[in-house]
């Protein structure tokens, strides 16, 4: 239809930060020197958009998850396991249950199962070996199980049979707990769930089994011959049923693409029915190869509606601490965007592109964890719906011309600018 333009929707993971004391008083995206993104807040309009996930720390898979156009309620209930499931590619039968694993070291005192070290030493590669015995195991009560490995520590457990439900507790005793702690009982969310009962029960068994086969495992022996910690069992977390994720952009239709290097984007994007497009050069480090992942999105501007670019070690500097590292990163990102901003790239679009920029939530490189702070974000519509911001920062944004609003209206914002929705004011 005439009137109406692509769309380029940047998220940068964990985007939005405090003032900290290493930057004289500033963000790491104040503090950074960004003349590709001041540009296009300058010639577009600016915002903060509230994640609105106020009951619950958010993450990623819920913050992009609305940005993407999923209702916030439909967010919440989808679990990570499935979405970590998608992502590594993992086929999923109706009914199937999923959650989110480590290799861990477990040891077995007193009777009880304890983990030591929720990562095993970093375990790799070696994980693909230790998966090879965890195959197609029959737990008893018509279910089966197999585990699949992820990157470095990470895999995925999917349960199968009927009658599953993804309303159990966890094993993992979680990254806050201090080590050494017992494996945690699965335990069903409501103890009247016969459901949730069967299937937290066949995943105690499972635990138990994968420390059996695990423990003497040859790869184990040579990992403590050479002082590593061994991967003795599985910890899981985060368990769902796969579900198909109704959405904004779903119900218009639009052909969209994700670029992204990191698995939870990559999941969450195939839930959806998107595209995906990865390499190996793009990675969930500050590593990655932007200028590899700005020719992909180039590419895939062609033949998509939408593009979505998905950059991850902005929120991994944070995590780290480093808020020179995310000023530097954020940098680095500017500079590797002029491509994207180039005159000859209209010619290649036959028209205008609508640019957004906006992070799946904030990440404090303070404290180095998520806050639900609202995220400083543009929306760059050809120069054409300008507001007063001279640059992109969070205390510019705070002044944006499209105010303090959810991701939701965000995306509306950025539909109605590439013609697909109706300005409310038409
Ligand atoms: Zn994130």
């Amino acid at each position: 239809m005439a009137g109406r333009r692509r769309g380029l929707l940047i998220i940068l993971d964990g985007l939005g930060d405090r003032p900290n004391p290493a930057l004289d008083g500033e963000t790491p995206l104040e503090a950074a020197r960004t003349p590709n993104l001041d540009w296009l807040a300058a010639g577009g309009r600016c915002a903060l958009v509230d994640p609105g996930m106020a009951d619950r720390p958010v993450s990623t898979h819920s913050g992009a998850g609305v940005l993407l156009g999923v209702e916030p309620d439909d967010i919440r209930r989808l679990a990570r396991g499935p979405v970590e499931a998608a992502g590594i590619g993992l086929d999923m039968a109706d009914g199937d249950v999923a959650m989110r694993c480590n290799f861990a070291t477990l040891e077995r005192r007193d009777g009880a199962l304890w983990v030591t070290d929720r990562r095993a030493g970093r375990i790799a590669s070696e994980t693909h070996d230790l998966a090879s015995v965890l195959q197609n195991i029959a737990l008893g009560d018509d279910i089966s199980t197999s585990l699949y490995p992820a990157t470095q520590h990470r895999a995925v457990l999917r349960l199968s049979g009927p009658g599953l439900s993804g309303a159990i507790s966890d094993t993992d005793p979680g990254e806050r707990t201090p080590l050494p702690a017992p494996v945690c009982a699965s335990q069903p969310l409501n103890p009247d769930d016969p459901s949730a009962l069967r299937t937290a029960d066949a995943l105690n068994r499972f635990s138990a089994l994968a420390y059996e086969r695990l423990r003497g495992h040859p790869l184990n022996d040579a990992r403590r011959a050479s002082g590593k910690a061994p991967a003795t069992g599985i910890i899981c977390r985060q368990a769902g049923t796969a579900a198909t994720v109704p959405s904004l952009i779903g119900r218009i239709g639009l052909n969209t693409a994700l670029v992204a290097g990191e698995c939870t984007m990559l999941g969450l994007a195939r839930l959806l029915g998107h595209t995906t497009i990865t390499d190996v050069r793009f990675s969930s480090l500050p590593d990655t190869d932007l200028g590899a992942k700005v020719e992909a999105v180039r590419a895939a501007l062609l033949n998509h509606d939408l593009v979505v670019l998905h950059i991850k070690g902005t929120d991994v500097c944070a995590h780290d601490r480093d808020s020179d590292g995310k000023r530097r990163f954020l940098e680095r990102i500017d500079a590797a965007l002029a491509p994207l901003l180039a005159e000859d790239l209209a010619k290649d679009l036959a028209g205008n592109l609508v640019i957004a920029v906006t992070g799946d939530h904030c990440t404090d490189s303070n404290s180095g964890v998520h806050i639900n702070d609202p995220v400083p974000s543009l929306l760059f519509a050809g120069g054409k719906e300008v507001d007063t911001c001279e640059t992109f920062g969070e205390s510019q944004c705070a002044h944006g011309g499209l105010g303090v609003i959810s991701g939701t209206t965000f995306l509306v914002s950025m539909l109605e600018a590439m013609g697909y929705l109706p300005h409310a004011s038409a």
